[in-house]
């Protein structure tokens, strides 16, 4: 049986209906059989097959009553991946889609994406089907209460350290924090992600839309080009977009578009200053949805998405597979230069092929959208010793961890057709750092 086919094998026979997992755990796996010139293929395939496998999954019922005093239930998660270069690290989402296999995908993702900061941190992923959208302030209270009664059974400041993704910010991590502290006493900053006013670090909400911004600031120097007046298209509106876009606006790009699951804002002449200060009040304080803008200098474009717009570069920050086939033909025949990811796996496996097989550059999200998690581990280190760094200070080291993964992105590849393959860089070099830490560790 070939490699491919023994993988396929073995994700179909423990892994079957999961296809995200399977399409992340693929993406990974071609491209070390074909460029890793350290092992054989049969030794890479075997290390798939303990890699593949979480540590742990734990899976939880979360009971809590709704405003009408009806009770609701829920699935909780966490999935504990691999703690070979560090303790478990990584988000919570909360969103009515997700299931084992979203967040195997994600926790798998994550083991990569750790390895590329450099920050000791393992991988993990976790969260539940709950929906925050449409429920009052103390409801999603209750929900994150009950959800930590389960899962501080499970995690700790050495062991496992949690932060937020999808449905999961500041408010939500400190709910579940204070739950955490009343269950144990233990101040220990066991979340990332809390309010700095009880340990959590500055910069970390904004870490990972402005590092995404700073990767690709090192991206286009290295391909001779610069972002002043780039046009730049986003999607999404949540913690990650709209921070990309004030880090875009500060380097002088012209962001045309914002979005959400219902549809997009196009804005000709570019998102200034106060339009995005409008766009936080609207999505961060009100918590209402994009059509509801009321500034003059947008159209709102009902169930489109971005990708159709004539620009220069395309940030997708939203969620998986939110660019398809059709969307990554738009996006070549558009003449887009440069495509950044700032959420995880925003291409479906043939959009992927599609750019991948084209002149775009095209950044991957376990290296642009590190930034997040490298912030979470310079919060973890705060914690540990009980100091609270200023945020020009954690704007710096961002900055240098960025050029760090940069770095290590493209070291022993070589560019093809003029454009560095940043995906197989960043595979090549977490997967070696993971292959060495395991075995090592367990032979
Ligand atoms: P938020 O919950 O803050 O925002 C998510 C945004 O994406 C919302 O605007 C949401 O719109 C939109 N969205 C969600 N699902 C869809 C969909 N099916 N179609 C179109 N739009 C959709 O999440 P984050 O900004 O934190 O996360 C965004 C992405 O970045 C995720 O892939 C996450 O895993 C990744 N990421 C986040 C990190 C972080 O630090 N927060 C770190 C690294 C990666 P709507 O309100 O309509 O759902």
């Amino acid at each position: 049986m070939s490699s491919i086919a023994l993988i396929d094998d073995l994700l179909s026979h423990h892994h079957s209906y999961q296809n995200e997992f399977k399409e992340a755990v693929n993406e990974i796996y071609k491209d070390i059989l074909e460029y890793d010139n350290k092992r054989s293929k049969d030794e890479i395939t075997k290390f798939f097959e303990r890699l593949i496998e979480p540590d742990r999954t734990i899976r939880f019922k979360v009971e809590w009553f709704d405003d009408k005093d009806r009770v609701q239930v829920n699935r909780g998660y966490r999935i504990q991946f691999n703690n070979s270069l560090g303790p478990y690290k990584g988000g919570l989402r909360f969103h009515p889609t997700v299931n084992e296999s979203i967040l195997k995908f994600l926790g798998f993702e994550q083991i990569f994406k750790n390895a590329l900061t450099g920050i000791p941190m393992g991988g993990a992923k976790g969260g539940a089907d709950f929906d925050p959208k449409g429920k009052s302030e103390a409801e999603v209270r209750r929900f994150c209460k009950r959800y930590m009664e389960e899962l501080y059974k499970y995690i700790g400041a050495n062991i496992d350290i949690p932060a937020g993704d999808i449905g999961v910010g500041v408010r939500e991590i400190g709910y579940m924090y204070g739950q955490y502290l009343r269950l144990t006493d233990n101040f220990s900053g066991v979340l990332t992600g809390k309010h700095p006013n009880f340990g959590g670090s500055c910069g970390r909400e904004e870490a990972t839309g402005y590092g995404c911004v700073y990767f690709i600031d090192e991206a286009l120097n290295h391909h001779g080009m610069k972002f002043e007046d780039k046009r730049v298209l986003v999607s999404g509106s949540g913690n990650v977009a709209l921070f990309a876009v004030e880090k875009l606006i500060e380097f002088n790009t012209k962001v045309l578009t914002v979005s959400d699951s219902d549809g997009t804002l196009y804005f000709e002449k570019g998102i200034s200053e106060d339009d995005l200060n409008d766009l936080k009040v609207l999505k961060f304080e009100k918590r209402e949805r994009l059509r509801n803008y009321t500034g003059s200098k947008a159209v709102y474009l009902e169930g489109e998405k971005p990708w159709s717009r004539e620009a220069d570069i395309a940030i997708p920050c939203a969620t998986q597979n939110e660019i398809d086939a059709q969307d990554a033909m738009n996006l070549k025949d558009n003449g887009i230069l440069l495509i950044a990811e700032g959420a995880n796996m925003p291409l479906s496996a043939e959009a992927q092929s599609m750019i991948e097989n084209s002149s775009i550059i095209f950044l991957p999200g376990k290296a642009t959208n590190a930034g997040g998690v490298a912030a979470s581990g310079f919060e973890r280190s705060q914690n540990a010793v009980h100091i609270q760094a200023e945020l020009e200070d954690v704007d710096h080291r961002l900055r240098d961890v960025m050029k760090k993964i940069h770095r290590h992105c493209i070291e022993g590849v070589d560019k093809k057709d003029g454009v560095i393959p940043y995906k197989i860089g960043a595979n090549l070099f977490a997967f070696n750092k993971i292959y060495h830490a395991t075995t090592d560790l367990h032979g």
